[in-house]
């Protein structure tokens, strides 16, 4: 940009030169030309002047003659030669000043002669004078007479002054178109070179401003420099402080070692604290001596695997000393870094030997869960197999002592009173529900934890299963099942069927006041299905939402509701054997959810 407004000021500045030179060039030729008009005028005038000197000069020659002619007095000779050479000598400035004139000497030439012509009567007639011979004279005069000299000289010169007169006047209208060629030229060269000023001055003027205002935002902009340099200055002690502090008053012990000689170079705070070195203790060691001897080898080889790979992070559990001689388990970090212009490692130390320890506790409490529970395991098979056991066999005696009640009080009823038969029906009754007891304790110990019968299970199906099963129960209660599409499950069908069995006869069965309605959906989550069960029923109080999951826990009398209390039991067997959990929310009068979760 500067340097084509640069070039644009140097082409007017030599514009404006050339247009100078070319004026003074103009001006010098067209006034040479001037000079060259004038002088040719002047010239003409001068021929002018010299043709009037050659006619006075011929006039007074021939006056000079005629007057000796006349008077015959011979001192008025030398005055007539005298004339005669004058009049000869302007003839020849005349020729001579006009010989750039063919025309004009041509016509010189014919003056002459006639000149030569009539000098030569007068000097014969002049001669004739002298020899007493004035009649022959005045007869020689009388015959010149007839050849009229005077009139031819005069129309002689009268010509070649008319000729030098055009010419002057040529010459005149010549010099003055020169003049005004001139001034023309001279105008409009100054008006060229007035533009070609104003142009120069204006760039000038703008270039000055421009300049000027470089130089402001060339200063503004070293400002800005010297302050952002200023800033960075601060910034980088400031960065260069922060860092130095974080190093040193970093909670974590931190220390650089020299990559060959292994030597420590900068210890923190936190390192002297840890470990119980004094700084200097520290600066005398290498990272060999808070080893323990035999790790020594160890870390000399990761040293040397850290070399190779160049530059990359590492990190790594090792067992340091401290300097009481207490072994302790860290976690290291360590970079590669230059320092003091060695080659280094900033290392970072994590001291892990807690949190190591609690590990191993945990460690093994988690391998004496294990333990317990696969002992719990065995011990609940164990109790299921006694209750399946124990339920079968205990049907043969119970058989055996309802029969023989029935006997009893068929064959004995009329010879007992009133109470003894009372006590048979009792007795008879508890009979039939340890049976049921027999029965459910029997199905509850069934649900065996094998996975033999697991396949696809459309539950849709399942659950419309169970509605025809179900269809006499919801036509009397005026209940309506409401089902969201439910998923294909791996699972077991039987099962499955139970599950949704018994929870949707619980809802039918604990109605509240309103028509039963109830609903049936499924949400997709990424590892399990979660499903819901809700009705409008007589609800649940909260602190019996995790007791009614047990075997034969009721929070009903049998007069109120039928039932053994197994069914949710079951239910919650069923679904952990699925990998899920069951659990309840309800609000007393207001109805109950049931929540369980099947992994895909
Ligand atoms: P049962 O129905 O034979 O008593 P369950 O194990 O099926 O045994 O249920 C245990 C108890 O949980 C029931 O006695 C009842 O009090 C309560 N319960 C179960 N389902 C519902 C329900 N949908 N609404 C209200 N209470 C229920």
């Amino acid at each position: 940009m500067k340097a084509a407004t640069e070039r644009s000021l140097i082409i007017v500045i030599i514009l404006a030169v050339i247009s100078v030179v070319a004026i003074i060039a103009v001006s010098v030729w067209q006034s040479e030309r001037l000079q060259d008009t004038a002088d040719s005028i002047r010239h003409t005038n001068s021929v002018l002047f010299r043709t009037k000197d050659v006619v006075s000069a011929y006039v007074q020659y021939e006056l000079s003659v005629k007057n000796f002619l006349v008077s015959g007095d011979s001192s008025l000779l030398p005055l007539s030669r005298q004339s005669s050479d004058l009049l000869y000598a302007q003839l020849d400035t005349l020729r001579e000043l006009t010989k750039d004139n063919p025309l004009q000497q041509k016509r010189l030439d014919t003056l002459r002669r006639t000149v030569d012509d009539n000098r030569q009567v007068l000097d014969s007639s002049t001669a004739l004078l002298l020899l007493g011979r004035r009649q022959d004279a005045g007869d020689l005069i009388a015959s010149r007479e007839g050849q009229d000299f005077v009139t031819r000289v005069q129309s002689l010169l009268g010509r070649l002054q008319s000729e030098e007169n055009q010419l002057l006047a040529i010459r005149r209208i010549a010099n003055q178109r020169v003049k005004s060629r001139l001034q023309e030229v001279f105008m409009g060269l100054i008006i060229v070179v007035g533009i070609l000023i104003i142009v120069v001055v204006r760039k000038i003027r703008a270039d000055i401003v421009r300049r000027k205002e470089d130089a402001r935002r060339l200063s503004l902009f070293s400002q800005e420099l010297e302050r952002q340099v200023l800033s960075k200055t601060a910034d980088l002690q400031a960065s260069e402080e922060k860092y130095r502090t974080i190093f040193y008053k970093s909670p974590l012990p931190k220390w650089i070692y020299d990559q060959e000689t292994l030597r420590f170079m900068e210890v923190n705070e936190a390192a002297i604290l840890h470990y119980g070195y004094k700084e200097h203790e520290f600066l005398s060691m290498t990272i060999r001596d808070i080893r323990p001897p035999e790790d020594v080898n160890d870390l000399l080889d990761d040293i040397k695997d850290a070399t190779r790979q160049n530059g990359e992070t590492r990190h790594g559990v090792w067992r340091h000393l401290k300097k009481n001689g207490e072994p302790i388990v860290v976690e290291i970090t360590a970079h590669s870094i230059f320092y003091n212009n060695r080659k280094a490692r900033m290392v970072v130390v994590n001291d892990v030997t807690r949190q190591k320890r609690g590990e191993a506790i945990m460690k093994q409490l988690n391998e004496d869960l294990r333990k317990r529970a696969s002992e719990l395991a065995a011990s609940n098979a164990e109790l299921e197999r006694f209750a399946y056991i124990a339920s079968h066999d205990l049907q043969e005696p119970l058989r055996m002592v309802s029969s023989f009640l029935q006997l009893l009080k068929k064959k004995y009823k009329d010879r007992l009173d009133e109470k003894a038969n009372q006590y048979i029906h009792f007795a008879v009754d508890g009979s039939e529900r340890m049976k049921g007891l027999i029965l459910d304790l029997l199905e509850y110990s069934r649900l065996g934890f094998s996975k033999e019968n697991f396949g696809e299970v459309d539950l849709d199906h399942v659950v419309t299963e169970v509605k025809q099963m179900f269809a006499e129960k919801i036509k009397n209660a005026g209940a309506h099942i409401e089902t969201r599409a439910l998923p294909v499950v791996h699972a077991d069908k039987i099962q499955m069927g139970q599950l949704f069995q018994n929870l949707i006869s619980n809802a039918l069965k604990y109605r509240g006041p309103e028509k039963p309605l109830i609903r049936l959906e499924a949400i997709e989550w990424p590892e399990h299905w979660l499903f819901k069960v809700s009705d409008n029923g007589i609800g649940i109080d909260p602190q019996f939402f995790e007791k009614i999951f047990v075997i034969f826990q009721r929070l009903h009398t049998r007069s109120e509701y039928s039932g053994t209390g197994i069914g949710l039991a079951i239910c919650k067997k069923i679904v952990e054997r699925h990998g899920g959990r069951i659990w309840v929310e309800s609000e007393m009068e207001k109805g109950s959810t049931f929540f369980f979760t099947i992994l895909k």
